[in-house]
């Protein structure tokens, strides 16, 4: 590993990211990538026009107002009226970020203090770990309850274990549905349990709705801000790169009442300052889009997450539902592996297939230990590829 000795001790645990260790492996072994979650097509020709416009035409090249470009900011605002019932103010309710990234940093930086603490449910988006750190802020995290293996089950919300682990200085959780790395979708009975926990202790929530528009079949993205006495205390989290696919532009937003906002824009404005202008203009264009866009990309996505699941479940692997997100979570038990950290790094070098342990997601090691996540947002001759190659696994078990 890279000499740390300079990097503050509280930022080393966070040095490298799974995502980034695994990518780099595949490349340079030539394996396909089904770890780090990208599609390989790009998202609607027409926003790519809108971006290439703002930038030959002049409108996009100089600083947009600190908070957004008006035009997005009200598009975000229209989209969670239009989508959720949600009502945000362009004007005081809603800020452009560089990414749904900056947004949760922003967030957690200037809503939380140093030595508070801070619940994420675990597994948990590796990103949150190291914002909290920035923030000199304390990670409690609570598993969620594991399903029992082979029942078809999938992970679910431990109600228990988060209202346990709430303390005097508990000051906010982190709430992430669709949930990555899992795939599962919180509930509206786990969103209720959340919310009454967060009310009943004068708690803080981010909720990161990154994957808000891939869901799959009957399961329904509900943000926690839609239930009674939860707008008030939630920072609702979206992100143009995972709704359009287009995850290189980098634009994120942050949105809810006027007291939280107007907070996390102080922080945000001394992070990028402003985000790039071309792409802001784009993405506003795509949250107008109709209802058809949004199911289209939706039923896209889950034509391909069927073929992983079938292809995995043929091979043998315990396939956990998936209701959203890129991902879905296989259990590598019954295929005689224990550690999923061991697994993904035999299956790179010997079978040529990049995943990623879910247990490199938790503090927990033990509990998600067996525990891979495979990304479906590629092509499928990529899926059929990688299935192609992991037809070893079964012939020489
Ligand atoms: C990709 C991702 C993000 C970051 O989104 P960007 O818009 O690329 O910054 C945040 N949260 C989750 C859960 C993600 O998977």
């Amino acid at each position: 590993m890279a000499d740390l000795s300079r990097l503050v001790p509280r930022m080393r645990p966070h040095a490298t990211t799974i995502f980034g260790q695994m990518s780099a492996l595949a490349t340079e072994l030539g394996a396909v990538n089904l770890g780090q979650g990208f599609p390989d097509v790009d998202g609607p020709q027409e926003l790519k026009d809108i971006a290439v416009a703002a930038i030959v035409d002049g409108s996009g090249n100089q600083y947009p107002p600190a908070h957004g470009l008006l035009d997005l900011r009200s598009a975000i605002s229209e989209h969670q009226q239009r989508h959720y019932g949600l009502t945000v103010s362009p004007d005081t309710g809603v800020v452009v970020t560089t990414g749904a990234s900056e947004a949760l940093a922003a967030a957690v930086l200037a809503l939380v203090e140093a030595g508070d603490e801070v619940i994420v449910l675990e597994p948990y988006f590796d990103l949150y770990a190291a914002i909290i750190a920035m923030a000199g802020a304390t990670r409690v995290a609570v598993p969620l309850a594991v399903p029992e293996s082979g029942t078809g089950d999938g992970f679910t919300l431990d109600e228990r274990a988060l209202a346990k682990a709430i303390t005097p200085r508990t000051r906010m959780i982190i709430v992430n549905s669709p949930h990555n790395p899992t795939g599962m979708v919180l509930s509206r009975d786990e969103l209720e349990a959340i919310a009454r926990i967060a009310i009943d202790n004068d708690l803080l929530v981010i909720s990161d709705e990154a994957y808000e528009h891939l869901v799959f079949g009957g399961a329904k993205h509900v943000p926690i801000a839609a239930l009674p006495g939860m707008f008030e205390r939630s920072v609702t989290i979206g992100s143009g790169g995972k709704s359009f696919s287009f995850t290189g532009w980098k634009v994120g937003w942050a949105s809810g009442p006027t007291d939280l906002i107007t907070a996390v824009r102080v922080v945000r404005q001394h992070l990028s300052y402003v985000s790039a202008g071309p792409f802001q203009a784009a993405i506003a264009a795509g949250l107008r889009f109709p209802d058809s866009y949004f199911s289209d990309f939706a039923d896209d996505l889950q034509v391909r997450r069927d073929l992983l699941s079938a292809g995995l479940r043929d091979l043998g692997f315990d396939v956990l539902p998936s209701d959203g997100t890129y991902f879905i979570t296989s259990d590598i038990r019954p295929l005689g592996h224990l550690d999923g950290r061991s697994f993904c790094d035999w299956l790179v070098r010997d079978i040529g297939v990049a995943a990623i342990p879910i247990e490199a997601l938790a503090d927990d090691e033990v509990v998600f230990a067996p525990y891979v996540r495979w990304t479906f947002c590629k092509r499928p001759e990529v899926l059929d590829q990688a299935l192609d190659r992991l037809s070893v696994i079964r012939q020489g078990a």
